[in-house]
C-alpha cells in the first residue's frame, strides 16, 4: 500500500551537517543515494548572482562563496536571536544573522545581487526539498508523505519549527520521529528477542547530542529516559581546532584571521578534514595555500591535542549519560547494549570515554553511524502507511518528553503538569483557580524547562482566557489540559467549568512561532524558488546543447578530412558563422532558456543541410 498521498512514504534524517533519506521497499529499507551517488547529502544551501544551490553542490563551493553558504541552520531552529548559544555560533558563521520579529535569528544572503532574509525553518525546508528530489529521481513517483528525525533533546519549539519546515517543503509530515527511537528501530528490527532488553544509544553528530534509554521488548520500543545537549557535536569540536589555529597563525605571522570569512571558512574545512584524520591516525598536518595576506598555512596536530582542546566537551558527553541512568534509575551493570550512532562517535576518546564508564564493556557499534536514523524513519513512515511486512507491522514506539511542560503560577513559580520523560502521546490536567475578587480574564503562561523559578525557564506562549463570571477569588475553577500529540508537540486547553467556555492555545499563537499565514508565504516562495531553480537548470542544458552544436560544428570543420570536400567559399563563410555564433555566446551570460534553444534552432536550419551535404 502506498502513503495516504499517493507514492510511497520516505524516512528523511534532517542532520546539521548532513542529511540522509531512505524507503521502504519490499522487504527492506533502501537508503537512497543522491546525484553525486553519495548516501549522505550537506546540509548546505548556497546563494550567488544565478542560481540556488543545494547539497554537495552547494558544500563544494563554500570557499568561494562563504557569506552566501548556508549551513548549521539546525542549530538556529526553534531559538531567539538573543539566546546566548544563537549568539556564541554567530561569531564564529561566515554568514550574517540578525535579529528579526519576535527576536527571530534571520539569516542574511545576497542573491541574484538583492538582499534577502531567510528564517531557520526556511533554509531546512530547502534542504528538505533536496531530499525529496533525490528520493523523487530514485523512485520515479511524486513523494508528499515523510517522517523527519529531530534529536530527542528538541523542545517543543524545535519540533514545531521542523514540522513547519516539512510543510513548506510541500510534505505531509506524517510524524516527527525522534532520532534516537529511530537509530533504536534500525538497531533492534532484527535482534528481536523474547526477554526485555535495556539498551543506551548515544548519539553525538554534528550538531547535537543525545542519549536514550530504551526498554525493547519483541516489538516494543519504550524510551525510559533522554539527556543530551541540542548544542553539542562535531561542529564544536571543529570550531575549538579553528580558535586554536587562529592563535596559533596570530603567534607565528602576526596576523588575525578572525574578521576574514573566506579564510575562516577555509580553516574549519580543513580543520573538520583533520579531525576526520585523527580518528584513525595519532597526527596529521594541515596546509592551505595562501590562507591570508598571501600566507601559506602549515601547521601539525597530534591526536592528543585534539583531545585536549575538547576535553570538557567529551566529557560533558559522559555526564549525561550518567544524568540520562539516574533519570531512569538504571543500574549501569544493568545496560544489554551501549548502542553507537552519529558520525562524531568515530572519535577514538569519546569511545573510550564510553567504554570506560562502562566498565569497559564492548561497544555496540553494528548500525550505521551516518544511516541508522534514516533507516528507522523509513520504518516507521512505512508502518504509519501501512507498508511494510510482518516484520514491522507488529512494531510498537514509546517516547517521552524531553523536558517538564508547567504552568506559570503566582509569583514566580511554576506548576510542573507534565514531568520530564513522561511517555506520549499523552493528556494531563490540572485544576487552577481565580486568584482575585471579581477577576474576569486569567493568563496562563506556559513553561518548558526543569528550573523551579518561571524566569529560569522558557516561556512557550501565553494565552488569555476572558469572560470569567465575577466572583469572589478561588470560586472560579478552570481545568487544564496539556495535550501532548504523537509528534511530541503541546497543545494546551482551558475550560471555565462555570461559564463552560474552552479556550486553547495553538500554534500559531506561540510567540517567536511560524504563523499560518507566513508559511503559506514561505510555501509560495518555495514553489517559485524550485521554479527558478528548474529554469536555471534548463538555461544552462539549453546554452551546453548549443555550445555543443557549434563546438561540434568546428571541430568537424577543423579535424576532420571531410571538411575538404566543402567548396572555398562555403569553408570560410561557415567558419566566420562559427565564430560570430562563440562571439554571441561569450556575450549571453544573463539569457534565457528560450533564447539558447531559438538560436541553436536558427544556426541548425542553416547548418544542418550543410553538414549533409558536405560533411556527413
Ligand atoms: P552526523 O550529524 O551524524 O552526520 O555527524 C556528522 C559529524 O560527524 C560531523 O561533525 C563530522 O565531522 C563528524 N565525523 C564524521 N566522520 C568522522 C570521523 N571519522 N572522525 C571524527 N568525526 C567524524
Amino acid at each position: 500500500m502506498a502513503g495516504k498521498s499517493g507514492g510511497p512514504a520516505i524516512g528523511i534524517d534532517l542532520g546539521t551537517t548532513y542529511s540522509c533519506v531512505a524507503v521502504w521497499q519490499l522487504y527492506r529499507v533502501e537508503i537512497i543515494p543522491n546525484d553525486q551517488g553519495n548516501r549522505i547529502t550537506p546540509s548546505y544551501v548556497a546563494f550567488n548572482e544565478t542560481e540556488r544551490l543545494i547539497g554537495d553542490a552547494a558544500k563544494n563551493i563554500v570557499a568561494m562563496n562563504p557569506t552566501n553558504t548556508i549551513f548549521d541552520a539546525k542549530r538556529l531552529i526553534g531559538r531567539k536571536f538573543s539566546d546566548p548559544l544563537v549568539q556564541s555560533d554567530t561569531k564564529l558563521w561566515p554568514f550574517e544573522v540578525v535579529g528579526g520579529e519576535n527576536d527571530k535569528p534571520m539569516i542574511v544572503v545576497t542573491y541574484k545581487g538583492e538582499e534577502k532574509q531567510f528564517v531557520a525553518e526556511e533554509i531546512s525546508s530547502m534542504v528538505l526539498t533536496k531530499m525529496k528530489e533525490i528520493a523523487e529521481s530514485f523512485l520515479g513517483f511524486k513523494v508528499k508523505d515523510a517522517v523527519i528525525t529531530v534529536p530527542a533533546y528538541f523542545n517543543d519549539s524545535q519540533r514545531r519549527a521542523t514540522r513547519d519546515s516539512g510543510i513548506i517543503s510541500g510534505f505531509n509530515v506524517l510524524r516527527i520521529l525522534v532520532e534516537q527511537t529511530a537509530a533504536a528501530i534500525a538497531y533492534g528490527l532484527d535482534r528481536k528477542s523474547a526477554g526485555e532488553k535495556t539498551v543506551l544509544i548515544f548519539d553525538l553528530g554534528g550538531g547535537t547530542f543525545d542519549v536514550s534509554l530504551l526498554t525493547m521488548a519483541n516489538s516494543t520500543f519504550k524510551v525510559k529516559s533522554t539527556a543530551g545537549d541540542t548544542h553539542l557535536g562535531g561542529e564544536d569540536f571543529d570550531n575549538r581546532m579553528v580558535n586554536h589555529f587562529v592563535q596559533e597563525f596570530k603567534r607565528k605571522h602576526k596576523k588575525d584571521i578572525s574578521n576574514n570569512p573566506r579564510a575562516l571558512r577555509s580553516l574549519r574545512t580543513a580543520c573538520e578534514k583533520a579531525k576526520r584524520n585523527l580518528s584513525s591516525m595519532v597526527h596529521t598536518t594541515i596546509g592551505i595555500d595562501c590562507l591570508y595576506d598571501g600566507i601559506d598555512f602549515d601547521f601539525k596536530i597530534t591526536r592528543a591535542k585534539f583531545e585536549e582542546l575538547n576535553k570538557n566537551l567529551f566529557e560533558d558527553c559522559i555526564r549525561h549519560v550518567d544524568k540520562c541512568l539516574k533519570d531512569a534509575e538504571i543500574d549501569k551493570g544493568s545496560i544489554h547494549d551501549v548502542v553507537v550512532v552519529g558520525g562524531s562517535t568515530r572519535i577514538p576518546k569519546v569511545q573510550q570515554l564510553l567504554q570506560d564508564f562502562f566498565n569497559g564493556k564492548e561497544l555496540c557499534k553494528s548500525i550505521h553511524p551516518d544511516e541508522a536514523v534514516a533507516f528507522g524513519a523509513a520504518v516507521q513512515a512505512a508502518i504509519l502507511t501501512g507498508q511494510g511486512n510482518h516484520k514491522i507491522q507488529d512494531l510498537v514506539l514509546c517516547d517521552v518528553t524531553p523536558l517538564s511542560l508547567g504552568l506559570g503560577t503566582r509569583g514566580d513559580e511554576i506548576t510542573v503538569v507534565v514531568p520530564r520523560n513522561t511517555a506520549f502521546p499523552t493528556k494531563k490536567k490540572v485544576e487552577t483557580v481565580t486568584i482575585l475578587d471579581d477577576q474576569t480574564s486569567a493568563q496562563f503562561p506556559v513553561y518548558e524547562g526543569e528550573r523551579p523559578r518561571r524566569s529560569d525557564n522558557i516561556l512557550l506562549g501565553t494565552f488569555v482566557f476572558s469572560g470569567i463570571p465575577p466572583a469572589p477569588r478561588g470560586t472560579e475553577n478552570f481545568n487544564v489540559c496539556f495535550d501532548i500529540d504523537a509528534n511530541g508537540i503541546l497543545t494546551v486547553f482551558a475550560e471555565n467549568k462555570t461559564s463552560n467556555r474552552k479556550n486553547s492555545i495553538t500554534i500559531s499563537d506561540f510567540k517567536g512561532m511560524l504563523s499560518k499565514t507566513e508559511i503559506d508565504r514561505m510555501l509560495k516562495e518555495a514553489e517559485r524558488f524550485k521554479l527558478e531553480d528548474e529554469e536555471h537548470k534548463k538555461k544552462f542544458e539549453e546554452r551546453n546543447s548549443l555550445e555543443n552544436y557549434v563546438y561540434g560544428v568546428r571541430d568537424t570543420l577543423m579535424t576532420t578530412e571531410l571538411a575538404s570536400n566543402l567548396p572555398a567559399n562555403y569553408a570560410k563563410k561557415l567558419e566566420d558563422e562559427i565564430k560570430c555564433a562563440i562571439e554571441w555566446l561569450d556575450e549571453q551570460k544573463m539569457a534565457e532558456a528560450c533564447v539558447f534553444e531559438n538560436k541553436r534552432e536558427e544556426l541548425q536550419s542553416i547548418w544542418d543541410p550543410v553538414i549533409t551535404k558536405f560533411l556527413a
